[in-house]
């Protein structure tokens, strides 16, 4: 039995018409692992703008009874009898990271859900509440400031400026057909822009965004089907450093593979950006599964690497990547590399409460860092359905009782003072930022 103290917040449902509602006499639940949790409203924040509300087919909400004071799995309405309830989740806006995912159970028909992330949400005196915490306040991804006007206008700029690029075409359709923030922004002339080059990947991510085999789960977009010409990438990247101050330009999205496997057009395009400008910091997102590839972009002028990790331990990893020819060791060697080099360095650790906060994966996590130190975590939200997530990690490393993604953040800081979070590439004007305090 659950103790209803505080100030809990009220469960919402949807129905099958996808109207979503907070159930009198009922609180919100959220999930780690197999841990239950009632939402206090201290322990959540008003949902941020952007985010989205989602039902989640083929599965009941758990939430809690405040009269019986039991976690109880709804079945349908109790104030509409015979009605099909089920879970509500929101995926949260960029530089916020969930604490608990949504409450439910499968049904016998429960099929992988499509690849966000599923946070706990409940209301609370007039607003949907979220159970996340702000890991970034940098509005470089706040759709307020991405009016679709202002974007077809940078479009049509671009079309002028850059005429028969087909990276710069392939971008305007995902700023305006995927509507991703990344190419927006170059559209619009702010912050980072995205240079997706790679056709190919190493690694067949469970949770990949642009290439899923088979039906069992949709990729969201669809992998770039060219290698763009290094001039091609320098004219992109160029026209975005000339015209954004403290400008940061980025291999490795998500409508590409790693770009280490298109290094044939990346290590001439770095060379032309570089033979043309010293401003503006090119960044790499990535696997980092080849060093020696690294090690020539470097040579090259590619100022930063993020690496992506869902875990700190090889089984996970292995697990979750599934590498075809390369192993963890490789991606050891990489950070050892741009450490040695001096370079900047991020992790894009992939977050899913019940995994990222088992006490197994922050003693792994520490030791990682302790003998592979980064600049910065990013901290992302796993896009993948949890309990298949969890099942996945489960069978191949224990995961012991969630210590709570606050507990692993604050845990984290106190071992590593200068370690900085956030969620997004800095520019290299900020490489040397102290760490900003922390708001649990
Ligand atoms: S490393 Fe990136 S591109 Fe490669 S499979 Fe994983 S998510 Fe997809």
């Amino acid at each position: 039995m659950a103790k209803v103290d505080r100030d809990p917040i009220a469960a919402v449902v949807a129905n099958d018409r996808g109207e979503i509602f907070d159930l009198d006499g009922y609180a919100a639940v959220g999930m780690a692992g197999e841990q239950m949790t009632l939402l206090q409203a201290a322990e959540t924040c008003k949902m941020p703008y952007g985010s989205e509300l989602m039902r989640l087919p083929d599965r009941r909400p758990i939430v809690f009874n405040r009269s019986t004071l039991e976690f109880e799995v709804l079945t349908e309405n109790p104030m509409l009898p015979g009605e099909a309830v089920f879970p509500v989740a929101a995926f949260n806006s960029p530089g916020y990271i969930l604490t608990h995912v949504s409450a439910f159970r499968e049904g016998p028909r429960a099929g992988y859900l499509p690849l966000f992330s599923y946070g706990a949400v409940g209301w609370h005196r007039g607003n949907f509440r979220s159970a996340i915490l702000q890991v970034d306040r940098e509005p470089r991804q706040d759709l307020r400031q991405m009016q679709r006007r202002d974007v077809a206008a940078g479009v049509r700029k671009m079309r002028k400026m850059l005429p028969g690029n087909r990276l710069r075409a392939h971008l305007e359709h995902c700023a305006l057909v995927y509507g991703c923030p990344a190419g927006k922004n170059f559209f619009l002339g702010r912050y980072e822009a995205p240079l997706p080059t790679s056709r190919y990947c190493n690694a067949r991510c469970l949770g990949c965004l642009s290439l899923q085999p088979g039906e069992r789960v949709s990729h969201c977009q669809d992998r770039i089907g060219f290698t763009p010409d290094p001039e091609e990438i320098a004219a992109v990247a160029l026209a975005h450093i000339q015209r954004v101050r403290h400008s940061v330009v980025s291999f490795g999205q998500g409508c590409e593979g790693d770009p280490l496997l298109a290094a044939e057009a990346v290590e001439p395009a770095i060379r032309l950006i570089r033979s043309r400008t010293a401003e503006g910091t090119i960044n790499m997102n990535t696997n980092a599964s080849r060093p020696e590839v690294i090690e020539k972009l470097f040579a090259a002028g590619l100022d930063s690497l993020r690496v992506s990790l869902n875990s700190a331990r090889k089984a996970c990893y292995e697990a979750y990547f599934r590498p075809k020819d390369y192993r963890f060791e490789d991606v050891l060697d990489s950070l050892d590399l741009a450490n040695r080099l001096g370079k900047f360095v991020s992790l894009n650790y992939l977050n899913c409460p019940g995994i990222s906060d088992s006490p197994q994966e922050y003693e792994a996590l520490k030791s990682f860092l302790g003998a592979h130190p980064v600049h910065l975590i990013q901290w992302r939200n796993l896009n993948f359905d949890p309990r298949r997530y969890w099942q996945a990690m489960a069978a191949v490393a224990p995961q012991g009782p969630p210590m709570g993604v606050r507990v692993l953040l604050a845990e984290l800081r106190r071992h590593f003072p200068d370690l900085r979070y956030g969620y997004f590439n800095p520019p290299r004007e900020r490489f040397h930022a102290p760490p900003a305090p922390l708001e649990l």
